[in-house]
This record gives C-alpha cells, structure tokens and sequence, in this order.
C-alpha cells in the first residue's frame, strides 16, 4: 500500500501525508509571543505535532503568523475551550489565566498539561505561597487579608513595609501595592476594592533569579541553570545567564525548583521566580505555569530550547539537555510609555545578537513587543555584555511607523 501511495504521490507529500497522520494536534490557550515561539518549536516536530491550534481574542495573533490555526475567543470562552479541546489531542498554555474549572471538566476529552489541578494552585497566589510552605519549601511570611484590622496586625508583625497583593488574575507587579506607612492602608483597599487579598513581608533581596525546571508526564525533572532578572516597574527589563552569583547558591536555587517540581506534579516547563536575601537564603516569590520570559536565553543559549522542551515535557518525551552552551543576556523590548500606534519594526546588524520580534501589529506602553539574546561565543564575559546592551537598546527603541 504503501508503495502504491509513494508510486503515485510526490515523496515530499507523502512524508508530510504520514508525520499528519502520526502526530497529535496541540492546542494552546494563549496565542501571544510565548504561543508564537511554541508554534515555532512545534513546526520543528512534525512527527509528533501536526497541528497547532490556538485560542486567543486577539485576531492574527503572534501565534497565528507563524502557521497555528486560531480561535478567535476569550481565554476563558467555556465553549470556545470545549471546541478547541474537541479539535486536539493535547492542550496547554501559554497564559495562567485559563478557566480550570472548565479545563477540569475537559479531562476525558482531551489530555491538558500542566494538569487543570496544577493550574488552580498556582492561580491564586495565597494558594500557591500555602502550598509551598506546607511542603517545607521557603517563600516570604505571607498571610491572607479580609479586613483593614488584618493589615494592621500584620504590620506590627512583619514591619515595614509590606507588599499587599491581589490573589488572583495579576502580573508584571500590576496586582501589588507597597505599604510604607499605616496612612496608606485605606489607598490601599481602595485601589484593590472588591479583590481578593494577601499581603507579604517585604524581602530585602540582593537578587531576583529564576530557574527554568521541566518535568515530563513521565516524572522526569530538569532544571536549567539559574539566571538573573533584573526588572524596571515590575516588568523584566533584561535576564542574566547565567547569574552573577556563587555556585553555592546557584545549586541551592536549582534544587528548590527541582523539589518543587517533585511536589507540583505538572508536566510542562515552569518559571519558578525567586529572591536571593542579603544572608543568602533563596526564596521562592512565585511560579509560572508555562514557558517564562526568562527562559527566552534558551533560544540561542542553550541545548534544547525552553519552548522544545516544553513540548517534550507535555507529549511525555526523554527532555533535552539544559546545558547552557553561551553565557547570554536577554532584553526585552517595550513599547514606549508615550506612544500607541503602529510602530517601525527594528533591525540589528550585530554579530551574536539575536532579534525577535513577536509580529504585534501595535506598540502599547510597556508592551513586550520583542527581544534580543545577545550571545557571548568570544567570551568577552558578562560586564562586556551588558556595555554592548546599553549601545544595541539605542538601535532597538521603537518609534512610531
Ligand atoms: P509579583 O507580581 O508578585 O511577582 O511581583 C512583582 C515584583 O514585585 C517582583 O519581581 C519583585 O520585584 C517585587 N516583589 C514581589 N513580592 C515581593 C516581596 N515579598 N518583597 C519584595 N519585593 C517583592
């Protein structure tokens, strides 16, 4: 039969006829940059995804220009997600923000990693920090907030200042509220009126980092090596790897994500986000269910790239090396803070630098709209790095079209 099918079809179809009729149609929720580079890898594994389809709202979404199919629906569409979960064989995301409840009643119609269970953990914040502490692994002393009265009893617990924190539906610190006097407590309230609250002791950390894990439906567990995060208004401005910190604390942080992973039970990549105090202790601040901006080095940096690996962790196959090959630094890049509009898409002519754009027809303040992996293949060390950056972020600003 099958000689018959080659004898009288082109042999380039025929490959492609077989790898769609082998491999499984991945949907993501989600179809931003973080969808448009799991497309990528997945169009790099045709025997084992034939198809990508995503849910995203906005249409021609990143994830879209670079060959997934789209449904154009909200995240938490209940029958957009029943019909995407009817359509695929395996489903995860790209956003935490996806409905579990909804995923938990899809299980039997579709395999969905990191499993829904995993996902409600992680969405509410005091569930998470809950989950952590009662598996002995380090995080801020939080608690959670139902009146003014507790945020007072809390600060002469903790001290100042504290940070009081939305529990859900919150990222890039848009859900935080610094409390440096009592005076603020009712600002506060009001600004997160309605909300579900907790509220943390204020870490005086030397460092922000961060460790890529994965694990497979298998069980296995790798974790990449520990990178540095260095932030402006709570947005990742740029991410160091490796970071500029001892071995020891290195390892440390890399064996915490690892037990992490051991007590979270989800198949997929992780972005675990940490601090490292000025005594060294590390602490974890919060975990991504998905592939994490900070994980973006691994495109040139590493091995096997965070995105193949999440599909790897997800469709239950041997994970690729984490071996970060080049010292790299990532920038990100935003939209500027003043302009909305259609914007000049930028270009580097630099050696061992790496620009990608995520296709986003619109420039919107703070926006992640792009980045660049500037790679240390001559070894000139991370400080020289991180000179060239400050020239390549003039080259790289976004003005209007
Ligand atoms: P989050 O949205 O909770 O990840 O927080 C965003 C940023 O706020 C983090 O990257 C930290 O810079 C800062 N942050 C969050 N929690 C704390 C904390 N307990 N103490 C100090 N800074 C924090």
């Amino acid at each position: 039969m099958a000689f018959l099918i080659v004898s009288i079809f082109p042999k380039l179809f025929v490959i492609e006829l077989l790898f769609f009729l082998m491999g499984k149609i991945l949907g993501i929720i989600g179809g931003g940059q973080l969808g448009m580079m799991l497309t990528e890898a997945a169009n790099n594994m045709k025997s084992e995804i034939s198809n990508v389809i995503v849910l995203d709202p906005t249409k021609n979404c990143p994830a879209s220009k670079v060959g997934a199919e789209q449904i154009v629906a909200d995240f938490k569409d209940a029958t957009a997600i029943t019909d995407l979960a009817k359509k695929c064989d395996i489903i995860t995301y790209e956003i935490e923000s996806g409905d579990s409840q909804v995923l938990k009643s899809l299980e039997e119609v579709c395999e969905i990693n990191p499993s829904p269970e995993t996902l409600e953990i992680i969405q509410d914040k005091l569930v998470q920090k809950k989950f952590l502490a009662k598996n002995n692994i380090q995080v801020a002393e939080f608690s959670e907030i139902l009146s003014k009265e507790q945020i007072e009893s809390k600060i002469s617990e903790f001290g100042l200042p504290v940070l009081l924190k939305t529990r859900t539906g919150a990222y890039d610190g848009r859900g935080n509220f610094k409390i440096t006097s009592l005076g603020q407590i009712p600002e506060a309230l009001e600004v997160f009126k309605g909300q579900s609250l907790m509220i943390e002791k204020f870490v005086d950390f030397k460092m922000e980092v961060s460790v890529i894990a994965s694990r497979s439906t298998s069980g296995e567990i790798r974790t990449y090596p520990l990178v540095e995060n260095i932030h402006e208004d709570n947005i990742l401005k740029m991410t160091i790897a490796p970071a500029r910190i001892n071995e020891t604390i290195s390892k440390n942080a890399e064996e915490i994500a690892h037990k992490t992973m051991e007590v979270l039970h989800g198949a997929g990549v992780f972005g675990i986000e940490m601090f490292v105090t000025n005594d060294d202790q590390v602490l974890i601040n919060e975990i991504a269910p998905r592939v994490h901006n900070s994980g973006h080095h691994t495109l040139q940096s590493s091995k096997t790239s965070q995105f193949e690996q999440h599909l790897r962790a997800i469709l239950g196959l041997e994970l690729g090396s984490t071996e970060l090959v080049y010292n790299t630094i990532m920038y990100n890049i935003l939209g500027p803070r003043d302009f909305t509009g259609i914007y000049k898409s930028p270009s580097i002519d630099l050696e061992n630098t790496f620009l990608k754009m995520y296709g986003k027809l619109e420039s919107k303040p703070q926006r992640k709209i792009g980045h660049v992996n500037l790679v240390d293949k001559d070894n000139l060390g991370t400080e020289k790095l991180l000179e060239i950056i400050n020239t390549v972020s003039d080259s790289i600003k976004i003005i209007p079209a």
